[in-house]
Order: structure tokens, then sequence, then C-alpha cells
């Protein structure tokens, strides 16, 4: 089989943490790698977003990237690609014209409406994964929504007229059928998680190490090292991920008065030599000052993906509350590592993590519970041993990379088998 995945802002080489550049390059690489495993030949095309990029780049055995000349050959935000997206389609159908793929799977909104467009007259089916959907951003930043406006009525077109959808998350289901999605048209295959790197043995960040450097700056070759500032017994807490006001690090770092023993480390956002001119740390490290807890903070910038194991093995729990999380993969990632979640009920949280069992629900932006749950957990090490434990278990049985490509795999055939997807133009307006 032959599989065009269209990923139009998030590319498989990207660098991890930045404000675009999280769970999608890792869910479009991984999911590609893992087809191209079971035979799959596959072309991920992405927008060319640097001069240097050659057109075509090998990325392991059967997983060619496309870096596909649409806008300028620099990074564009994602919110503002919009305009660039009837170039990129153009691209797509004229490749397609010479070699058609059998499946197209679009990743998030824009890369669907460029995919549909360009497969649609070729007769190839499209398969759409959200990753986010507008409502539910509109619903929860408000004003602070940067998406173009057109988002929330083209995401309404596009799911009731992509041949499959594939949803990440139950609750994305019951979203997508109050969009207008037809019900028969959506499966749901979660995201997995690199059970290869993430696991329970390995090297971990050391705790209390006197000879590393207490800022926690990224090593390059060693990953981060890190010290605590205060007493041994400190309990560490980590979050990890891209370092915006949604993700919920304000709402842990307004917990830690009510929890003295707790030290947090924060990985993600810009690269560490950055860290002291982000408006995003900036706000965060003015919150920890006001509370008196900064000294109990440590930001460390973007991780290498590689290094990540030994800051999750290095952590006695790792938080991850955002108010909202289509699908979230850093709580899979710490749970294959043996660490207990504190995360919150929303969206992709509610089924990966299970409460009581690999961790600890709490609700959205509310810091007294939050703090509730890690004390529970703060004063008894042995019930976190538990929930690690059980955590790998889970991470191991369910969310093997091989066994969503074996599910994705699936759909694409069940699809194939249907024939001829439908031809003609999409139902979508002109020229967006
Ligand atoms: N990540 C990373 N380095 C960082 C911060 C994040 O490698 O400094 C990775 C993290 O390991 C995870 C992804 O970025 O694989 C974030 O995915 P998630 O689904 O949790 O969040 P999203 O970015 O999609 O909102």
């Amino acid at each position: 089989m032959n599989v065009s995945m269209v990923s139009e802002h998030a590319s498989p080489l990207a660098a991890l943490g930045g404000v675009d550049a999280g769970g999608q390059n890792v869910h479009v690489a991984a999911l590609s790698a893992a087809l191209a495993s079971r035979g799959v030949q596959v072309t991920v095309h992405t927008r060319r977003d640097d001069p240097e990029l050659p057109r075509y780049v090998r990325h392991g055995a059967g997983v060619r990237i496309d870096h596909v000349p649409a806008g300028p050959a620099c990074y564009v935000p994602k919110d503002e690609l919009l305009p660039y997206m009837d170039g990129f389609a153009a691209e797509l159908h004229r490749q397609w014209q010479c070699r058609r793929p059998d499946i197209v799977h679009a990743h998030f909104w824009m890369s669907g409406l460029a995919a549909l467009r360009a497969a649609r007259p070729l007769g190839v089916p499209v398969v759409l994964t959200m990753h986010a959907l507008g409502v539910v951003k509109r619903r929860h930043q408000g004003r602070k929504d940067t998406s173009p406006p057109a988002r929330i009525p083209l995401e309404r077109r596009l799911v009731a007229d992509v041949d499959q959808l594939v949803a990440t998350c139950t609750d994305e289901v019951f979203e997508l059928i109050r969009m207008g999605a037809p019900r028969r048209r959506i499966s749901v295959v979660p995201c997995g998680v690199d059970l290869s790197l993430f696991t329970v043995e390995g090297r971990q960040s050391p705790t209390n190490d006197p000879t590393s450097p207490t800022n926690g700056s990224a090593s390059p070759t060693n990953g981060p090292e890190l010290t605590t500032n205060g007493p041994a017994e400190r309990v560490r807490l980590l979050s990890v991920g891209r370092l915006v006001e949604r993700k919920g690090v304000g709402n842990v770092i307004s917990s830690l008065p009510l929890l003295p023993r707790a030290e947090l480390v924060v990985a993600g956002g810009p690269a560490p030599a950055g860290i002291d001119h982000d408006a995003e740390v900036g706000r965060l490290r003015r919150l920890a000052t006001e509370l008196g807890v900064a000294d109990r903070v440590r930001f460390l910038g973007r991780v290498d993906h590689g290094d990540l194991p030994a800051l999750y093995r290095g952590a006695d729990i790792v938080t991850c509350v955002p108010w909202y999380e289509p699908f979230g993969i850093v709580p899979l990632e710490a749970m294959a590592c043996g660490v207990p979640v504190v995360a919150s009920a929303v969206g992709g949280l509610v089924d990966t993590v299970v409460d009581g069992l690999t961790g600890l629900h709490v609700p959205p932006r509310s810091p007294e519970r939050i703090a509730e749950a890690l004390a529970e957990l703060i004063d008894d090490p042995g019930w976190r041993l538990e929930l690690g434990a059980q955590g790998a278990r889970r991470a191991r049985s369910l969310f093997s990379w091989d066994r969503v490509a074996a599910l994705t795999l699936a759909g694409y055939e069940r699809l194939a088998a249907r024939g001829p997807a439908r031809l003609g133009a999409p139902d979508l307006p002109a020229g967006v």
C-alpha cells in the first residue's frame, strides 16, 4: 500500500517543544515509521519552512519526507498558514496525478483542506485525524484563540466531507458528532508511545548530584542533569510539553505553596539559551516569585526527545494538567517510564490515565485539587510505585505504535475495499 501523509505545519524532522512542534510531529513520525515496518510505503508531505531543506529526505526505511514549497521558506506560525494552503494543495495534486497514492491521511484541519482539494478530483480516499478542534480551542481560549475566523466553519464542512475520520479519544467522537460528522465514518485509534525509548529501566537524571549544574540546563550529550536545591527528601514533580498557557503549568506552580516538600521541573519551550527571553517563562517565573516558590521551580527549556526518558525516570510524579487536551502523549511517556501521573480529566487524558490505577485525575484549572492529589502521592511512596508499575503495564499493552499502526492500517484497508472514493470537487468554498 502506498500512503501519503499530509502534515502541513508539523514535520517529523522538527525539534520538539516549541510553540508549534509537539504531539502531532511525534504522531506523524511514529505512525509513518510503524506503518512502514508493516510494509506500507509512506510519503509525508510537509511545508518547506527552511531554504536549506532538500525537497525529499529519506526518514528510515519506507518513509520519505517531501518538503512542499508553499509560502515563504521560513517558520510561519500555524495560525497564519491558511493563505498558503491553495498552493500546497496544487502541489500535492500535481504530484498525485503522476504517482497516485492508495490512501491520503491528513493531519490537522488545514492539511485536511489541502488533501481533500488535491485528492477528491482523483478519487483517492481521504482519512483525517484532526489532532485539535477549533470549537474546543475557542471554548477554552476565547479571545486568546489566534486561529483564523474561518477555522470553525471550514472544520464543520471538512468533518462532514472526508471519507474517514480518526478520533484519537472517545471525547473527540462526541465533539465530532456535535460538529456534524457522520458517526459511521468515525473510528477511534489512540496515539501511541515509543516503547523502545520510554522504558522503566535505564538512566535517571540524578536527583541530588553535587557535581551537576544547578540551573538544570540541558546538555546535548548526556541529557539534562539536575540537582535539588533543597533537602534530599524533596519530591520532584515534572511537567513536559510545549510552553503555552493552556498546558496548565501555572496551575501546578499555584499548587506549590500547599506542598512544601515538592519541587517542580519544567521541560519544554525555547532552546535552553533562550529561556530568559521567553514571554511564557517570564510569566510563570513572576507567578512563582509572587507565591514565594521561585526557589522550587526550574525551567529547562526544550529537552531533546532522546533525553526525556532519563528525566521522566528521575521524577517522582509527572503533572499533566492542561485546560483541554486533544490527546496528550506526555502522560503515556511518563506511564511507559513507570511514573505516576496527576492529570486533568479532559480529552484524551480521560482514556489514557486511569484514576486510582495509573495516576490521579483532577479537574482542570484547579490548583487546590492538584495540591490535594499531589499531597496524597507525596505522602505515600509505596502507592506511587504501584501506580507507576500499573501505568507501565497499561502503556505496553494498549499504546505501542505497532498496535496503533495495525488499527490504522485496518481502517485504510476497509476504506480501500469500499472501492474508489467519491470523485469531483470537495464541498469547500473556493479560494481558502
Ligand atoms: N517534547 C520533547 N521535548 C520537549 C517538550 C516536549 O520532546 O522539550 C515532546 C514530548 O515528549 C511529547 C510531545 O513533545 O512527545 C508533546 O506531545 P503532547 O501530545 O503531550 O502535546 P502537544 O504538543 O501535542 O500539545
